[in-house]
């Protein structure tokens, strides 16, 4: 009879946590968002699932991303000089400038009591603006009036205040109706007005730079909340103080 013989039983690979390997950090974050049930469009703020060191990661992961796009755009990264670090400097501008408002927590505002009660008309404008179509990815410059009418409850920002507030919500890809909403939400929370009015006229460069190809058109668009709805007058009185604007 022949020997038998037994083959060797299979040794367990055993790896611990570390050494699994990882999902991209993009992954993560969506999955958190995901499990969460958070929308994750391109104009909302996702920092609250952005852990710690993630941001830079995510940096590095849209880099090397961008880096494929330019290669299957078939740029030559390697000997054109204009190129060779163009994936890592998009990566970076979209993670810390120009879409940084979807990455970045909001801006610590302090609010003030309205001691004097102040119930005037006022506006704060014209506030320069830059943002992105969420279509195209293509800028969009533009400006922003917001008019505020305080009552003794409201809590009073400081002008620049709105600028950062503003600021942090068109930094991300938008669309100008989606934009002017979420602004006069944010301000409608913070400062807590009997009327709140928004005016923003925008150049969108998608339409200079493709498509009609139209140099003249501009797009504005407007919020009327509270007291700004109710009045007439005080819309009126509005409307003209920001048409005077040039
Ligand atoms: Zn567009």
């Amino acid at each position: 009879m022949p020997a038998q013989t037994t083959s060797p039983r299979p040794i367990p690979i055993l790896r611990t946590d570390a050494e699994l390997p990882r999902p991209a950090v993009s992954e993560r974050i969506r999955d958190r968002l995901v499990s969460a049930g958070c929308r994750y469009h391109a104009n909302d703020n996702i920092s609250a699932f952005i852990f710690d060191g993630e941001h830079e990661a995510l940096q590095a992961e849209v880099q090397a991303k961008m880096q494929e796009v330019l290669e299957t755009l078939v740029i030559d990264t390697v000997s054109d000089h204009n190129t060779v670090e163009t994936a890592q400097r998009y990566a970076k501008m979209l993670l810390t400038e120009v879409f940084s408002g979807r990455y970045l927590p909001k801006p610590g505002v302090t609010e003030f009591p309205n001691v004097s009660h102040l119930n005037e008309l006022m506006i704060v404008g014209p506030l320069k603006v830059r943002s992105a179509c969420s279509h195209h990815l293509c800028p969009i410059v533009g400006r922003v009036w917001i008019g505020v009418l305080p009552n003794e409850h409201s809590s009073l920002i400081g002008l620049s205040k709105y600028a950062r507030i503003c600021e942090w919500i068109l930094s991300r890809p938008q669309i100008q109706e989606e934009a002017v909403i979420m602004l006069a939400n944010e301000l409608q929370t913070l400062v807590k007005p009997d009327g709140l009015a928004i005016v923003m006229e925008a150049d969108h460069l998608c339409m200079h730079w493709r498509g009609v190809k139209d140099d003249g058109s501009m797009m504005t668009n407007s919020v009327m909340r509270g007291a700004f709805l109710k009045d007439p007058d005080l819309r009126r009185e509005f409307l003209s103080l920001v048409t005077k604007k040039d």
